[in-house]
């Protein structure tokens, strides 16, 4: 398209980027921290806060489409933004009464007979984040916050230095780049501040953190998280049971483990998380969450069992130190976007809220002060540091940095850093690298671990990723240019093959990629992108070891439909 396009325009004082827990729960928190302030005002004679008009975009075309967590959550967050939340009807499917920590190796499963202290989660509530996020947005609503489920947004809109809103993506675009007759251009959104919490390795957190240097003092890392949904025989149900587990044979290929709890209607939510810093380009969360259910343990649990949902997600585990800088003029970031997940304890939802909460008191001075600038956003940075979340994060800063030293340095550091030192370890604030570095070149490689492993999925227990997709209700419509965005196909062919095994085959969780014969180049092998069966987890923008692949939104409305995990 070459042709000037006219957009349509609106104006909002706070726009929030996606409907996750840290922006349902800050939109709220401002409204009702605006109402407070009028009313100590009304009661002391100071002047009074024009409510902002407050617009929350959310890319997923109903609410809680598309939200993914695991989720154990600690009832911290949600208690301090709704004091009375279990009365006012919180959808808590259990409250864990029954943590275990258990230690797998091939063939056993070793209770151990106390809880390590990250998972200890007795009350902690088990939930669908997804059901929490639509009963968040019904508060939101009710309290005059509009949702515009359906809007995905595309780019960051700068004026100098500040950021002055966000543009939705275009819609009716052909594969071909060209309108189509349904073609409409998405619309500039202005906002005197643009609150960014689309969740991890989100497009625009991405164009926000490169355009104003934001990054960490270390790079963010991540995981990603496998999950399933199986509805088992009711004697194999244990309401209030979370158990989360290390896998010793696992934990040579990366850092990570599994977990699995009970939920309603005797379902139970399995997972796997595998961190994206293996040495192997062959590397395969899928795999490797498919592979531990033939696990004694697991095929007892699923006999019998029907496999009901299938998703994946990222989650950043990098922890205090790869957190980007929070705040510029015009913009805050918050939730998974910021890196607020502490990986220790496997548990982000309850930061989430509090940054969305302190984002949001930050941001009722601003209103006051009709300034938008850093010298006011900056007060949401101020805040954390004073919080008991940034206390958590603060506790558990050094974690990775031993982690990625080895696992004999880890093991060695771990009771200094626990118990001795209040989280320093040995040494503080250790050196690590963006996980995609860590991947090794097949030359680098034992030959014995050059070659993709065989597996052979039985479809009764294990299941190959094209099955799983249709698990994952991810649509998308065909007619649209590829929202992976690869920006040198020939690197796939031409380097990555023989240097890597093409890893993008491996990784992703939803078979997206695809490396298949090349009629013009007889003998090679190009890509082909699958984005029909995209499930958005990001893992492909986080883990090519080129670093040429860019995830973006597809048209608003499509992905996966999480709404029963
Ligand atoms: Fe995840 Fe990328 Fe695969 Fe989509 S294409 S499912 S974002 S790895």
């Amino acid at each position: 398209m070459n042709q000037p396009v006219e957009r349509e325009s609106m104006e909002v004082d706070v726009l929030y980027v996606g409907a996750g827990p840290a922006t349902l729960a800050s939109a709220l928190h401002l409204v009702n921290q605006v109402e407070a302030h009028n009313q100590r005002a009304a009661a002391e004679g100071g002047p009074p806060i024009e409510p902002p008009t407050v617009l929350i975009i959310e890319k997923s075309g109903a609410i809680g489409e598309h939200i993914l967590s695991g989720a154990v959550m600690n009832p911290k967050g949600i208690a301090e933004l709704v004091p009375d939340f279990t009365e006012q009807g919180f959808p808590t499917e259990y409250v864990c009464t029954k943590p275990m920590t258990y230690v797998f190796t091939r063939q056993r499963a070793l209770k151990l007979p106390a809880n390590l202290p990250n998972f200890r989660k007795r009350g902690y509530h088990v939930v669908s984040l997804s059901n929490v996020v639509k009963w968040l947005a019904e508060r939101c609503e009710a309290a005059g916050i509009e949702i515009y489920p359906g809007f995905a947004g595309d780019e960051i809109l700068t004026e100098g230095n500040r950021v002055i809103g966000v543009r939705i993506g275009d819609m009716g675009i052909g594969k071909d780049g060209q309108p189509k007759s349904n073609y409409q251009p998405g619309m500039d959104i202005h906002a005197k501040v643009t609150v960014i919490g689309e969740g991890v390795r989100g497009s625009l957190a991405k164009q926000l953190i490169q355009r104003f240097d934001l990054e960490g003092e270390r790079p963010q890392v991540f995981e990603t998280g496998v999950k399933e949904i199986w509805r088992v025989k009711p004697e194999k149900h244990q309401p209030g049971r979370v158990i989360h587990g290390m896998v010793l044979h696992e934990l040579r290929h990366s850092f990570g483990g599994m977990w699995l709890y009970d939920m309603r209607d005797n379902l139970v939510s399995y997972g796997m998380v595998k961190a994206l810093e293996a040495e192997s380009p062959f590397h395969d969360p899928h795999l490797a969450a498919q592979k531990f259910k033939t696990h004694p343990f697991m095929r007892d649990l699923l006999d019998g069992a029907e496999l009901i949902r299938y998703g994946a997600k990222t989650i950043p585990i990098g922890g205090l130190y790869a957190q980007p800088k929070l705040y510029v003029d015009g913009a805050l970031l918050i939730g998974d976007a910021a890196g607020f997940c502490n990986a220790v304890k496997l548990a982000g939802i309850h930061l989430a809220i509090k940054s969305g909460m302190l984002a949001a008191e930050a941001i009722v001075d601003a209103v006051a002060k009709d300034d938008f600038t850093s010298t006011t956003l900056g007060g949401y940075a101020e805040r954390y540091k004073k919080s008991w979340a940034y206390q958590e994060h603060y506790k558990d800063r050094n974690f990775h940095g031993a982690w990625s030293k080895g696992f004999a340095f880890f093991m060695l550091n771990e009771p200094f850093r626990m118990y001795l030192t209040d989280g320093r370890g040995l040494v503080d604030k250790l050196a690590f690298e963006a996980g995609h570095h860590a991947t090794k070149k097949l030359a680098e490689l034992p030959t014995d671990q050059r070659v993709k492993e065989e597996f052979t999925f039985d479809r009764v227990l294990t299941f190959d990723k094209e099955t799983l997709v249709q698990y994952s209700g991810a649509r998308h419509e065909s007619d649209q240019p590829p929202h992976l965005v690869v920006s040198d196909t020939d690197i796939c062919r031409d380097v990555c093959t023989e240097e890597y095994g093409n890893p993008c085959e491996s990784f992703c969780p939803a078979a997206v990629y695809e490396m298949v014969a090349d009629e013009e180049n007889p003998g090679k092998k190009k890509l082909f992108i699958h984005h029909e069966n995209c499930v958005h987890c990001k893992t492909c923008d986080i883990a090519d070891p080129y670093q040429v692949i860019t995830w973006t939104p597809p048209q608003g409305g499509e992905g996966p439909d999480y709404t029963q995990m």
